[in-house]
């Protein structure tokens, strides 16, 4: 993927790819050593350039230097003592990235991996996919360099307790919103709730989402990411006279977003043959059972190898990144960034794909994306595609203030309808500048043009 335009080459254009250039250039030198958010940046950038060109106000109002900026950065020790009575240090990070549509939004990730570029790659991300729900919500994200792996209950507490100490300071119901990501499901989101309320007093429902359903949360709201992919997916299908009835699928991860992605799926009539975790896959041709993945995962909190000793019939590999070998018609990454580069692209390009969904954040490499593209591979990009978990957090926070609740099926219809729409949007917007079909342009043009018109309406700010 380059900024190089195709079609257009009068001057609006050259201005607009050499200011597209100047701004990502600035971009690496100030940010060095966190290639995530290059990444992440550079993937929206090299879709503007046709509503750059068309409207030179976002130039003028230097909109592109003012939305890679975050609006604010925080980073924080987070001390606590683990089960041994030794102190342990964390460091706590939440970006506040662009509240030109709404208060900052977007989850927070508890992973040894997390750092300022991880946080600030899905920060930027969750801006634009926070607009492409039409609710009214801004763009954040937060975690810390916390494994939760192999930590007892008394520790997952004890952390979730001092990182909220801190946290505290920054966040509230009409400021930052945080919910769930990696590492962070509803007991760590239990913990958070409970420390902010202590501290801050009150019954403040709506400081985060993702809530249990005793305290607050919404229906629907633990199935909506993974729910939403497949829709988002059946959408894109549809459009093409397919069905994710009768088809062969493969879900990276057996998390939140991987484990209702395979009910969803197979609710739809979709055989799941293959789903994973961080160390290795399993391999079921009768179908992956996703009640036993559900219990092992969410409740024992055990290994994903463990389903071959109740399913005999499925086979494990020890290592995760294999699982696009396995062919399909529909490829869903869940899992983490990254995880499909240009070697598996190809890979589930020779075995016949017909679509990938993304349900994790960035999980394709931007060589992968080009190669889909080129071969006419349907792509459901992860902004817009696993956009259904902000989406229905949103509602949460609209329930939350409302003091009422929605049963399940009105959530999920609701959710169903935003899903619906942010496709319409990005067929839209592709179709309008000139890539039709292009998802993944029509994504990024739709959440940036909302967002950049509510800077401008804002000035200088
Ligand atoms: P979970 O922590 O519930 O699950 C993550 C899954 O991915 C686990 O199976 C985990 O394996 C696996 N995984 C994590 N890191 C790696 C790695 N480096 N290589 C291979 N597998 C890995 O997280 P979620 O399901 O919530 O999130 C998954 C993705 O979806 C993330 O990209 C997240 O940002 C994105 N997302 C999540 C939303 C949500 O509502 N939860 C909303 C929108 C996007 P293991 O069990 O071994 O750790």
């Amino acid at each position: 993927m380059s900024f190089v335009p195709t079609l257009d080459t009068d001057n609006n254009s050259s201005k607009a790819l050499r200011y597209i250039e100047d701004v990502y250039a600035q971009l690496v030198a100030r940010n060095p050593q966190e290639p995530e958010f290059h990444q992440a940046v550079k993937e929206i950038l090299a879709s503007l350039l046709p509503i750059l060109a068309a409207e030179p106000k976002y130039q003028n109002q230097a909109i592109l230097e003012r939305l890679v900026e975050p609006e604010r950065m925080i980073t924080f020790r987070v001390p606590w003592t683990d089960d041994t009575g030794k102190i342990r240090v964390n460091r706590g990070y939440r970006v506040q990235f662009n509240s030109a549509i709404g208060p900052y939004k977007g989850g927070l990730r508890f992973h040894p991996s997390v750092n300022a570029s991880i946080i600030k790659f899905l920060g930027f991300e969750q801006i634009f996919k926070n607009a492409l729900t039409g609710q009214h919500i801004g763009g954040g994200k937060g975690g810390a360099d916390f494994d939760p792996k192999g930590k007892s209950e008394g520790e997952i507490m004890r952390f979730a307790q001092s990182f909220m100490t801190e946290l505290q300071n920054f966040i509230g119901p009409d400021q930052d919103v945080p919910a769930g990501d990696i590492g962070v499901g509803a007991r760590e989101i239990g913990y958070l709730f409970g420390q902010y309320k202590r501290i801050r007093g009150g019954y403040p429902a709506g400081v985060l989402t993702g809530k249990g359903i005793l305290y607050g949360g919404s229906q629907a709201r633990t199935e909506a990411t993974g729910y939403g992919t497949v829709y988002f997916v059946s959408e894109m299908l549809k459009a093409k006279g397919l069905s994710v009835n009768g088809s062969r699928v493969v879900i990276s991860g057996s998390g939140n977003v991987a484990i209702y992605a395979m009910q969803k799926a197979a609710q739809l009539g979709a055989k799941v043959v293959a789903c994973s975790d961080s160390a290795g896959y399993v391999y079921d041709e009768n179908g992956i059972q996703m009640d036993t993945v559900r219990r092992l995962k969410e409740v024992e909190r055990k290994r994903i190898s463990e389903y071959v000793k109740e399913h005999p019939q499925a086979t494990y590999f020890p290592s995760s990144s294999q699982i696009w070998t396995i062919p399909c018609d529909i490829a869903l990454p869940c899992a983490t960034q990254n995880e499909i580069d240009e070697k598996m692209a190809r890979t589930l390009i020779a075995n016949g794909v017909k679509a990938v969904g993304e349900g994790a954040n960035m999980p394709s490499t931007l060589e992968a994306i080009h190669l889909f593209q080129q071969a006419g591979i349907l792509f459901a990009p992860a902004k817009a595609a696993n956009a259904g978990g902000v989406a229905v957090s949103a509602l949460e926070m609209a329930q939350n203030s409302m003091r009422l609740s929605w049963s399940f099926n009105e959530v999920d219809a609701k959710l169903q309808e935003i899903m619906g729409s942010i496709y319409r949007q990005s067929v839209d917007a592709a179709q309008q500048y000139g890539q039709p079909g292009n998802l993944l342009a029509g994504a990024n043009i739709a959440g940036f043009k909302m967002v950049a018109d509510a800077m401008l309406a804002e000035g200088v700010v």
